[in-house]
């Protein structure tokens, strides 16, 4: 690859099918970044960066339009839903944690928790 386009793409996971998450500093936002991490690890989408999106990299946002996009927002401040489509991205399938029955600011990170989530995404297609 050369110099000019490392420096202008993201790096991270491309391919047909892509999770990304919005990453929150909250419970529900470091559930949400760990389970896109593990339909990573278990190959069943590559993950790739919502901020990315956030800084306008024009290759990460055309590949995004062509893929099978889930993104995962940890509540109803919709970060991850607002970032995409203020850059025009209108199709992707969509999961938003507290929609789950999961309260912000009271919900435990743990194994059964990122499982239960990991369960309900992992056959989103
Ligand atoms: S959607 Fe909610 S959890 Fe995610 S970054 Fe925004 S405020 Fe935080």
């Amino acid at each position: 690859m050369e110099a000019d386009q490392i420096k202008g793409a993201c790096l991270c996971g491309i391919g047909e099918y892509i999770v990304i998450t919005c990453s929150g500093a909250c419970d529900l936002g470091l559930i949400a970044d760990t389970v896109a991490r593990k339909l990573r690890d278990n190959k069943v989408r590559k993950m790739n960066c919502l901020a990315a999106v956030g800084a306008d990299v024009k290759p990460t946002i055309e590949a995004f339009k062509a893929a099978n996009l889930l993104l995962l927002d940890g509540c109803p401040v919709d970060c991850g839903k607002k970032i995409l489509e203020k850059a025009g991205i209108s199709s992707f399938k969509y999961v938003r944690l507290t929609d789950l029955g999961y309260e912000k600011g009271k919900t435990p990170v743990t194994e059964e928790v990122i499982n239960a989530v990991y369960e309900k995404v992992e056959t989103i297609y």
